[in-house]
């Protein structure tokens, strides 16, 4: 059984749920990018250097049971699983996420930015021609100059969320 995180957290829209991840699990972070979160990744929780406000309002998702131990702030969830499909259901349960409060495909996978719809004739040379010729809605990241666009790799993520809901409703699998 999951615990679930009580607080401000329940009840409530929880798309503004922000993370920060240990840098091993970076696929993690991915994904929870791909869901729509805000999340930060490569930290290293174990030295003893004070959060920053920004810091502090963000749950922390780690592998390491020294942090966990440690852990006074309740804004800690302890990731048992080694694979990032399984890390991301764990999360998902334990702080009871539905679909209805994730925002596919609306942060940079890469620098964690909000990306924004774009002009075609914007990307015309940041695209191979095929892709250029054949999609007519791209998005575009200001901070590292990525562009997305449907079929860029929402495709197989789709499905996986898909998945990942219909798993996590399920309650626990062991
Ligand atoms: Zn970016």
């Amino acid at each position: 059984m999951h615990k679930v995180i009580s607080g401000p957290y329940n009840n409530k829209k929880k798309s503004h749920i922000s993370f920060s991840v240990e840098k091993t699990l970076g696929k993690l972070a991915k994904w929870l990018r791909i869901l729509g979160f805000d999340t930060i990744d490569g930290q290293d929780f174990s030295d003893s250097r004070p959060m920053n406000t920004e810091e502090e309002c963000r749950i922390r998702l780690t592998r390491t049971t020294r942090v966990r131990d440690r852990d006074t702030s309740g804004r800690l969830i302890f990731i048992k699983s080694d694979h990032p499909f399984d890390q991301l259901t764990e999360v998902i349960q334990a702080l009871q996420i539905n679909t209805e409060d994730t925002e596919p495909f609306s942060i940079c996978i890469r620098c964690n930015t909000p990306i924004n719809p774009v002009d075609k004739d914007f990307v015309r040379n940041m695209v191979s021609d095929y892709t250029w010729e054949t999609h007519d809605t791209f998005q575009f990241c200001n901070q590292c100059r990525r562009v997305y666009w449907p079929g860029s790799h929402t495709k197989r993520s789709q499905e996986e969320i898909k998945r990942l809901f219909a798993l996590a409703s399920n309650g626990n699998r062991s």
